[in-house]
């Protein structure tokens, strides 16, 4: 699958993104580094090492019901099932991996957890073509595997090791290929749907968030038969019950992520920086604050800006820094011990609208912005806060 954000989860085999969002989720622990995949860094939950050692322990008396072997070589084999598995699980990813590169788009890395893995990308896909390719490479790439496998399984003699293992590979990957195939997101077809949509309608948003609800619906039949017959006919009833589960967890929360991020990438082309700027008076360092504030509601000024003896900026002051001062010790402090001290990212232009306004505040995160123009003339002050205020006017929780 390919992953978000974030982004955040894995299953078997997804592609994720990490979209403009107005405070964007902590990234969830890293697990252990793996070395790379085409220069990509794969990285490993340690749920996943917990799982092969479960796994190898637990499945040699399965094993032996298809072939003839010792209970040391079930072992064995049992290992070599869990990590050719997983090695086609990588070889999924590594398909999104090359075709997201071909494409330009940058990938932070592919995780490898207890549910599958996932491939989390930094830039959204161009254009809705790219979209379809980037998500359409790892489920075939899964069922190439399998017809592989299942290939040279009809030339091994039943009930062989070798047919055990081709079996297996053609068995599973056909499964990795078909639930990535399921249309909602976070899965690789909520991709493929959203990249339809998005080719059909020319609204990249509405596109994902279709797919985010009909992951939501995917999640809760992946739930109800969890209840109803987790068995599905086969094994142990209790086992599946509880992986459906959290199967069905995990794609309603990364589904209903999808979903906040079409709500807040619909709301954002209407943003604009010249819209939310606030006045701003400038005043020098060592101006005490009592005075300054008194001067900024004299003129209506919400934003107080730091210049130096040459008439250059020297710092914002932080209006929560201000609104924490007691009033009676506002006149014993400087405004220059609120301040904040203007590096480059803190200065925004006013023209910025959109994208590259959220884009723009994330590179530099801070609670207030200058703005100025090429000139040099300062306009005011972007307060996050106010970002933050515009995004849930329009509907974004
Ligand atoms: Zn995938």
């Amino acid at each position: 699958m390919t992953k978000s954000d974030d982004a955040r989860a894995p299953t078997l085999g997804s592609v994720s993104e990490q979209r403009p969002a107005p405070q964007p989720p902590a990234r969830p622990s890293a697990g252990i580094p793996a070395g790379r995949i085409f220069g990509v860094p794969l990285v490993v939950s340690p749920l996943w090492i917990v799982l092969v050692v479960i796994g190898t322990l637990a499945a040699p008396d399965v094993i032996r019901k298809y072939v003839s072997v010792g209970t040391g070589a079930s072992y064995l084999v049992t290992l070599v099932l869990i990590l050719l598995l997983y090695a086609a699980v990588l070889a999924h990813e590594a398909s999104h991996v090359v075709v997201a590169r071909a494409f330009g788009l940058r990938v932070r890395r592919v995780v490898l957890q207890l549910l599958g893995a996932s491939t989390e990308l930094l830039d959204e896909a161009q254009t809705p073509g790219r979209e379809f390719l980037v998500a359409a490479v790892g489920p075939l790439t899964s069922v190439f595997l399998a017809g592989v496998a299942a290939a040279i399984g009809a030339h091994l003699a039943d009930h062989s090791v070798g047919w055990l293992i081709a079996s297996w590979m053609a068995t599973t990957n056909g499964l990795v290929a078909a639930f990535n195939l399921l249309p909602g997101m976070p899965l690789d077809g909520g991709r493929l749907l959203r990249a339809l949509l998005w080719h059909v309608t020319g609204d990249r948003m509405r596109g994902l968030l279709v797919a985010g609800w009909v992951g939501r619906v995917i999640a809760g039949l992946t739930a109800l038969a969890a209840i109803v017959d987790p068995r599905f006919g086969t094994g142990d009833g209790s086992w599946a019950a509880f992986y459906l589960l959290v199967v069905a967890g995990f794609i309603w929360l990364n589904a209903s992520l999808s979903i906040a991020q079409a709500r807040v990438g619909a709301v954002i082309p209407g943003l604009s920086l010249s819209q939310l700027v606030r006045p701003a008076l400038t005043v020098e360092a060592q101006l005490p604050l009592a005075e300054a504030v008194r001067r900024a509601r004299a003129i209506g000024a919400r934003a107080l800006v730091v210049v130096d003896g040459r008439d250059r900026w020297a710092g914002i002051v932080s209006e929560a820094a201000v609104q924490a001062m007691p009033v009676d010790r506002q006149p014993w402090v400087s405004v220059s011990d609120l301040a904040r001290p203007v590096e480059a990212g803190l200065v925004l232009s006013p023209g910025l609208t959109g994208a590259d306004l959220m884009t723009a505040v994330q590179e530099t995160p801070a609670t207030e912005y200058l703005v100025a123009g090429s000139d040099g003339a300062l306009q005011g002050v972007l307060a996050r806060t106010d970002l933050i205020a515009a995004l849930r006017a329009a509907g974004v929780r």
